[in-house]
């Protein structure tokens, strides 16, 4: 089976938990400290705050942001749940925006502009299947209304020029992500202030962690806000080291796979449109595509399966769940809904080759095939 993520973990991972277990320290300490500093670098920032996942990040981030009660912030409908509940953590009420359109499905900011009140205080923008927001123009948008800016960055890990438009950025280290420490996160930002306060609010607050007390530097503690436990913890960070190293040669073979589908996809099957089909910077997080209008994508997924490939759908749109539509019934994002019905998701990781993608290529293309005659036959 050719499955849509895999995690890529051996042998170096393995001698690097070992290594932690081995050394009596296991809750959050030095190797955090050195995951911190190289994945900042990595990405040209002088400072990184590591947490417990990106969930946690985005929360911390909007905390950190002053964002609350009677709030409005900006946010897509096509992403991950996780990115519209953080505003519902802390109290604030978060507004549907649609996507621009299907070659370039981010948040809109025409439609933005349309959803701006005078309560709007911050915008969370996702980087969707590792392909980045228009920089420039949020940050002018933000700037004439006075938001905040939040990156959603999950799917963005190593892409080049990432975490330079929002005051904070969050990466997601769940397992189906471009690097993986099973569960974990980061958050970036230019401003040692916001970075100070993020570092704070994920240990319940407190002015200093149990690691540099054990180290004897400092004696005691004091509470200076209301914080959480959004803490990462050695074994975690010493397997984001590990696969931090490998992120940008990862990061080059998924755009070289993302290359491969877009010609053979064109070749193959025509009737299938691809998104950000020009771009070729960014992260390449997943490979989605669009089926024709009419296509039961139910029974092409089934079929795909039986074929061997696994796909899966990115998103379903968050306005669509029913906890989402009790709270907020009239939404409607007619570009987001459609490209949700429409979208597929392909395999897309670093264990895959060039083989692989003709096999899922052609897999489609034979199940597509396959409805097509039997919605002739019906006619
Ligand atoms: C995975 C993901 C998250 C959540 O990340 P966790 O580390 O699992 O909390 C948030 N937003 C997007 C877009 C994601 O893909």
């Amino acid at each position: 089976m050719l499955s849509v993520a895999e995690p890529v973990l051996g042998d170096d991972e393995r001698a690097a938990l070992a290594e932690v277990i081995d050394s009596g320290w296991i809750t959050m300490g030095a190797r955090v400290e050195a995951f911190e500093a190289a994945f900042a670098s990595l990405h040209g920032m002088d400072h990184a705050v590591a947490v417990s996942s990106a969930t946690a990040g985005l929360h911390l981030a909007l905390v950190a942001a002053g964002i609350g009660p009677g709030d409005e912030v900006l946010v897509p409908s096509l992403t991950f749940v996780a990115t519209v509940n953080a505003v519902l953590y802390v109290g604030a009420r978060p507004v549907f925006v649609d996507i621009e359109d299907a070659g370039t499905p981010l948040m809109s900011i025409r439609d933005a502009a349309r959803k701006v009140t005078d309560r709007t205080r911050a915008a969370i923008l996702v980087h969707y299947a590792g392909y980045l927001a228009d920089g420039p123009a949020w940050r002018a948008f933000a700037d004439a209304h006075g938001l905040a800016i939040v990156e959603d960055a999950a799917h963005a890990a190593g892409a080049p020029g990432v975490g330079r438009i929002g005051e904070a950025t969050v990466f997601s280290f769940y397992g189906n992500k471009n690097m993986t420490t099973a569960e974990g996160g980061m958050v970036v930002s230019q401003s040692e202030a916001v970075l100070e306060r993020v570092r704070k609010l994920r240990a319940h607050g407190m002015t200093t962690g149990t690691f540099e007390r054990h180290g004897g530097s400092v004696y005691g503690y004091d509470v200076t806000m209301l914080g959480f436990n959004y803490r990462m913890d050695e074994l975690r960070a010493a397997l984001g080291l590990v696969q931090l190293e490998k992120l940008e040669g990862w990061n080059d073979r998924r755009g070289l796979l993302t290359r491969a589908y877009r010609r053979k996809l064109r070749a193959v099957v025509p009737e299938i449109s691809v998104p950000f089909a020009e771009i070729d910077v960014g992260a390449f997080h997943i490979m989605p595509v669009l089926v024709p209008r009419g296509v039961d994508k139910k029974k092409l997924a089934a079929e795909m399966r039986d074929c061997g490939v696994q796909t899966s759908v990115h998103y379903p749109p968050v306005h669509s769940f029913t906890f989402y539509g009790q709270l907020f019934p009239d939404v409607q994002l007619p570009v987001t809904e459609d490209f949700a019905a429409r979208e597929l998701t392909l395999p897309l990781h670093p264990r895959l080759d060039e083989g692989d993608v003709d096999t899922v290529v052609d897999a489609l293309a034979r199940c597509l095939a396959q409805q097509q005659e039997v919605a002739d036959e019906r006619i």
